[in-house]
């Protein structure tokens, strides 16, 4: 007798409350100013990129835009890419 009894639901599943979008933490009002994160010119104005360390990332089209500091050049990366943006993917 090592039967598991299984609640077995039919219809409608339980409601859950998702996670609320975060997107307002990607604006930031400084008085007069509205900062915003940055935002994908492939996919428009709504979409924002993802920063990492040195790159922007759309998870939406995967547009990436690689950060390339101007004034940090010592010697760290043998990139012969030049500056701008990569784009990936089609
Ligand atoms: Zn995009």
């Amino acid at each position: 007798m090592g039967k598991k009894k299984r609640a077995v639901k039919k219809g409608k599943k339980p409601h859950k409350n998702k996670p609320t979008s975060k997107k307002y933490s990607k604006y930031k009002i400084e008085g007069n100013n509205i900062t915003r994160a940055p935002v994908c010119p492939r996919c428009g104005p709504a979409i924002f990129l993802m920063v990492a360390k040195d790159r922007l990332y759309c998870g939406k089209c995967h547009y990436s835009e690689f950060l390339n500091k101007s004034s940090d050049k010592s010697g760290s990366q043998s990139d012969n890419k030049s500056n701008g943006s990569v784009e990936r993917g089609e």
